[in-house]
């Protein structure tokens, strides 16, 4: 559990205020698990950009005004100066006053290319300059236990003209890779559901303070997820579905639900792929457990059987499908849990896990 305890000393070390830091632990945690290998093993590596990305993933929807309409942008950092979630709020109401609705980061990458990849290239250099070269100084002592860079926030700061060059596509000496060190993408991905929800808390307890507001109203709000947004996809994946219970294959009456396959608590992403259609029951009786092997199968059959139906879904609705992240995230889950498992199987019913069969299903 020492990683705990350094995660821990990250996040309280220091004087600055903000939630950088815990953005971009999430981000590293997240990625590993999502770009999990067929095989089971975690990524040795990420680069600066794709960290950049799920960044802006994570801040997307606390940038919306807490409370509704009329409320207020939540502050997350207490320096002064223009700040990542800033520009991603600007960025995003200005895709979605032109579209005139909410949108995912992918859907607004969509609606405007151009400014999402400046959004992108901003984010990536202040992750560059900030949190990244500093994230792993506890009292004023680099211990890079968890990635290694070819740079630094020193004599070897990458110059803004190499890393834009690098941005342009061009050759360039900025190096993107943050290596983790060996065995931290294993780490990372086993204690996932651990660890997020923990740097979850600190964040939320980062942002009471900066904002000047109660801990217990903002972790719903920051990092639940957004059941009303799921409306637009409900009747379509029904549809898919032949009308019926995803889980059971009961029809599905009034109250059919968006269930997120793989539980929301383990993967925080609205993907198309990891959507599916379950009455009111069986989701009410599902809730956070894993579905067993023969879900397993039949939602894999999906992804291969109506892909182009999903594709077509994803294009017509712009809603992203996700489908290697889901792919991988499921691997990350199922691969790393202990042999005694019982997984949800229907309504009251469990099953011991079937790593064969799951393994057969995930490849
Ligand atoms: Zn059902």
């Amino acid at each position: 559990m020492a990683i705990v305890e350094r995660v821990l000393q990250i996040l309280r070390e220091g004087s600055a205020a903000s939630t950088y830091k815990h953005a971009v632990l999430i981000a590293l945690m997240d990625l590993c698990v999502e770009r999990t290998a067929a095989d089971g093993s975690a990524p040795q590596s990420v680069t600066t950009r794709q960290l950049a990305t799920k960044v802006i993933e994570l801040y997307w929807d606390q940038t919306r005004p807490f409370g509704g309409g009329g409320g207020a942008i939540l502050q997350q950092t207490t320096q002064r100066g223009s700040s990542i979630p800033s520009w991603i709020q600007k960025l995003r109401q200005k895709v979605e006053d032109d579209v005139g609705c909410t949108l995912s980061p992918a859907r607004a990458r969509l609606a405007d290319a151009t400014s999402w990849t400046t959004l992108v290239d901003n984010v990536e250099v202040r992750l560059i300059e900030m949190p990244l070269a500093k994230l792993q100084r506890v009292a004023g002592e680099d211990h890079p236990w968890l990635y290694a860079l070819s740079w630094d926030d020193g004599a070897h700061k990458p110059t803004h003209d190499s890393v834009q060059t690098y941005q342009r596509g061009e050759d360039s000496d900025f190096d993107n890779v943050v290596r983790l060190q060996p065995g931290v993408g294993e780490c990372l991905s086993r204690l996932h559901s651990l660890m997020r929800p923990f740097v979850q808390q600190e964040w939320t307890r980062m942002v009471a303070k900066c904002s000047k507001m109660e801990e217990s109203k903002l972790h719903g709000f920051l990092f639940g997820a957004n059941r009303k947004a799921l409306e637009a996809v409900r009747q379509p994946l029904a549809d898919l579905q032949q009308g019926r219970c995803f889980y059971c294959g009961g029809r599905l009456g009034m109250n059919a639900h968006v269930d997120h396959f793989l539980p929301w608590a383990r993967f925080a992403e609205d993907g198309l792929a990891n959507l599916v259609v379950a009455d009111a029951r069986c989701n009410g009786n599902k809730r956070d457990h894993l579905p067993a092997h023969s879900f397993v199968e039949k939602w894999r059959q999906r992804t291969r059987g109506q892909r182009s139906e999903l594709v077509r879904l994803s294009g017509q609705l712009q809603w992203q499908l996700a489908e290697d992240e889901a792919l991988g995230t499921a691997r990350a889950a199922y691969y790393r849990l202990p042999a005694d498992t019982r997984l949800w199987a229907g309504r009251d019913e469990w099953l011991a896990i079937d790593l064969e069969a799951l393994r057969k299903a995930l490849a």
